[in-house]
């Protein structure tokens, strides 16, 4: 079965990129912080705040978002421990923004769905998620909203939001499929070709 992309496109999924997206994406991942740095493992700070420095740090993350070929990006991804997510699950899609979210509701049904990570470059992993979630959240200027998502969008929700928390797909996937990526993860530091 072809999984969804998450954050990292799968390239069975995604049309070639040019040599000037390709570099484009590279130097928005030189921003995105990768596994092993502690600030992806760190809680991030209510915004009380709701100023031009938000709406442009929002910017700035739907921008990076966007040249990364991600539909999704927490701020502490940037290093900034802001509770702050940005999604956009529909290519023509205006972008979503959420600060200081909170999970009001997510339902029973959960299904189990591959991710990847910006943060977690090679890494695939099956995450088992609610499959409706409802959200309270304020937007870039601080105007509450209620996001009420399904599917994709549920997902990446959930996905970013545990960003916000320190934690990561690894910690919501099988003993086994831990292992592996973490596996893959090592290989990719030292440059060992990894053998599956
Ligand atoms: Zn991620």
């Amino acid at each position: 079965m072809a999984h969804e992309d998450f954050e990292v496109e799968a390239e069975e999924h995604v049309e070639p990129l040019d040599a000037e997206a390709r570099a484009r994406r590279e130097a928005a991942l030189r921003f995105v912080r990768k596994f092993g740095d502690p600030v992806l493992r760190a809680r991030a700070r209510e915004i009380d705040a709701f100023d031009e420095g938000l709406v442009e740090e929002v910017r700035r993350m739907g921008q990076i978002m966007h040249d990364s070929i991600g539909i999704g990006l927490a701020a502490t991804q940037l290093g900034v421990m802001h509770r702050v997510l940005v999604y956009r699950v529909e290519p023509d899609a205006p972008l979503a923004a959420l600060v200081n979210p909170e999970l009001e509701w997510s339902s029973e049904e959960t299904e189990p769905m591959d991710e990847g990570c910006l943060s977690l470059p090679g890494v695939l992993v099956e995450v088992e998620r609610a499959v409706h979630v409802r959200v309270r959240a304020r937007d870039e200027r601080g105007e509450p909203i209620l996001v009420e998502a399904s599917g994709l969008e549920a997902r990446v929700i959930q996905h970013e939001m545990d960003h916000l928390d320190g934690v990561l797909i690894l910690d919501r996937t099988s003993r086994d499929q831990r292992k592996r990526a973490m596996r893959a993860l090592r290989d990719a530091e030292t440059g060992t070709p990894s053998p599956a």
